[in-house]
């Protein structure tokens, strides 16, 4: 009679290895149900009871057949299992079954949740309260899982050789059937692991760069599939692989993360998955060499087996999981396997996805740093262009003052006076355009009537309107339409507008400027009835020095800033502009700017 028979050692471990977290659901707890009381009407006695071992250590009772009363009592009742290991150490191995007789136990012993209320018979096999008999049930890998458990013969004595044989049967045929439904809600516990993990890994695609996403895949990998830490790679070329280790993870010598690579992308090629470690010498596809030199690094690191997981989507292999368990941890599953190999699709997607953010991330970069760049050129040429034109213009201004120049001079200069005022006006928009474009150039923002600032932009306006005969009106609903703007620079998104208007209209058109509050929002409007705008050309209207394709208006002069400027200012407001014209019919351009 040996206590070896019990390996303590295999108790399951706390790291909930076993996946019991929620053994025995309702389906499960039925089935061992059934199996306690089968155990009661062919062993021979009135109570059987089935517990099971959890990852704290504690053996669990989930099934009581018996009077009720006993039922109630016994039923989750909680016990340590090296408590049980200790108490059967003292009795006699009867096969598959232990019997401790009650005088092998010291005294009161521990309290197992319940002792019958019954007196012994007097007779010299009499079955005692306090004794105990216990089949305990292991698993194929010789891991106790749980015990069997019976009390109250029902003829009042210990069991005879004769009994004994029908409980060793009956002992042995629970057993098979307890592990069956244990290993049942344990794939069960491991495929709902991994669903998990899956669903984890599916959440994560939107994340903006691959590191974010190996970083919140990770912990969900690594408890998802119950190892104790992971390696990912993702190939990116042409630059080196992108990689992520659960912390304390070792890095690998570059010739077996190299051989792990090849590996993955054979196994994508044939969809499956590899193991190595314990049992399995070697990993599909690794020659004798390195496949030795995994299993010495995998026994320098505390890693007893690993499982390669395929990244990849189609016919590409992105990358690979390598998945890592400790001495003691239970193999991977099939279950698991087929979870895993799902999840190097979810990974696949998950990682071109990040991987076009972080083109398009790049991308947009390079675009705004060029941005930066241009502006700060147009800035720096506008600069160097204002002084020397202010003094060109002010020498034709002196040389128009002198008296007596010959006519060809004079229109000469008149020629050059008008280039260089319109000179001015390209470098003047130029410096305004730099301006409002720069998100350093801070802004004066203060409450602000509109009303106010778009009856002063018509004044303005009012001796080129009555020029052209254009007839200007503004209107309002009478409510305030207050928003906080920065005066100057809304003040030329209004004259901007309005200028355009009056320029593109014919002689006798109105422009109406409207005004009105809605909901949070002014919307101001400036309509025409002028040449209008092809949709073609209102695609690009907010392009810088885009002019019109219209012939009407390329012959008006026009540098083809000004719209950009209003479309920046209105930006910088935290506003929008849209237009809406007909060709031929007039143009409307809605400004809307928050409500202040
Ligand atoms: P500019 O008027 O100096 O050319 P803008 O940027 O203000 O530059 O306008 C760009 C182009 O949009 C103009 O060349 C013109 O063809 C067209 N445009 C702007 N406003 C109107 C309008 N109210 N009616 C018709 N065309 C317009």
């Amino acid at each position: 009679m040996s206590v070896d028979a019990i390996p303590p050692a295999r108790l399951p471990d706390d790291r909930g290895a076993h996946g019991w977290a929620s053994v025995a659901g309702a389906a499960n707890r039925e089935t061992l149900q059934l199996l306690a009381e089968t155990v009661t009407d062919l062993a021979g006695f009135r109570v059987a009871a089935i517990s099971v071992a959890r990852d704290d250590g504690l053996l669990e009772v989930v099934a009581v057949s018996g009077p009720p009363e006993v039922r109630r009592q016994l039923e989750g009742n909680r016990t340590p299992l090296p408590w049980l290991v200790e108490e059967l150490a003292k009795g006699e191995d009867w096969g598959p079954v232990r019997f401790v007789p009650h005088e092998r136990r010291d005294g009161g012993t521990r309290d197992w949740g319940w002792v019958a209320d019954v007196a012994p018979l007097d007779v010299p096999d009499a079955w005692h309260p306090l004794d105990v008999l216990v089949a305990p049930l292991h698993d194929d890998a010789g891991t106790l899982r749980g015990v069997l458990s019976l009390d109250l013969p029902v003829s009042g004595r210990r069991p005879a050789p004769e009994q004994r044989r029908a409980l060793e049967r009956c002992a042995s045929q629970v057993a098979r059937g307890v592990i069956a439904e244990l290993v049942r809600e344990e794939l069960a516990g491991q495929m709902r692991l991994a669903e998990a993990a899956r669903t984890v890994v599916r959440s994560v695609t939107g994340e903006p760069s691959l590191e974010r996403v190996l970083a919140l895949a990770e912990p969900a990998l690594t408890e998802g599939f119950q190892a104790a830490g992971l390696v990912v790679w993702i190939h990116d070329a042409p630059g080196p692989d992108r990689v992520h280790r659960t912390p304390g993870v070792p890095t690998e010598p570059p010739h077996l993360a190299a051989a792990l690579r090849r590996v993955a992308r054979d196994l994508w090629r044939e969809q499956r998955l590899s193991f190595a470690g314990r049992g399995q010498r070697n990993l599909a596809r690794l020659d004798d060499v390195e496949a030795g030199a995994l299993l010495e690094h995998l026994t320098e690191i505390g890693v007893a087996s690993i499982l390669v997981v395929p990244i990849g989507v189609a016919d590409q292999c992105l990358g690979c999981v390598v998945l890592g368990r400790r001495e003691g941890d239970h193999d991977w599953s099939d279950v698991e396997a087929a979870g895993a190999l799902a999840v190097g699709h979810d990974l696949g997607s998950v990682v071109l996805n990040a991987r076009a953010l972080e083109r398009e991330r790049r991308t947009n970069e390079e675009l705004r740093e060029l941005d930066r760049y241009r502006t700060r050129l147009i800035a720096t040429v506008s600069h160097e262009l204002k002084n020397p034109l202010t003094s060109v213009l002010g020498h034709l201004e002196i040389l128009d003052s002198v008296d007596g120049l010959p006519r060809p001079v004079e229109r000469s200069l008149g020629a050059m006076e008008r280039g260089a005022r319109r000179m001015r006006r390209v470098v003047d928009d130029l410096l305004l355009l730099s301006r409002v474009t720069d998100p350093d150039t801070p802004l004066a923002l203060r409450p602000t009537d509109l009303r106010v600032l778009v009856d002063e932009a018509v004044d303005l306006h009012a001796v080129t309107a009555a020029r052209s005969g254009v007839n200007v009106e503004v209107v309002d609903d009478g409510r305030s339409v207050r928003a906080v703007v920065d005066v100057d620079e809304m003040d030329r998104v209004v004259s901007n507008l309005l200028g355009n208007a009056v320029k593109y209209s014919p002689e006798g058109g109105t422009v109406r400027l409207s005004l009105r509050r809605v909901g949070g929002e002014i919307e101001l409007c400036v309509t025409d009835e002028g040449i209008g705008i092809s949709a073609e050309d209102q695609e690009r209207l907010f392009e810088e020095f885009y002019r019109s394709t219209n012939p009407i208006a390329l012959a008006l002069p026009g540098t083809g800033l000004g719209l950009p400027i209003v479309r920046r200012i209105v930006d910088r407001h935290g506003g929008r502009i849209e237009v809406d014209s007909e060709l031929g019919r007039g143009s409307t351009f809605r400004v809307v700017l928050p409500a202040g």
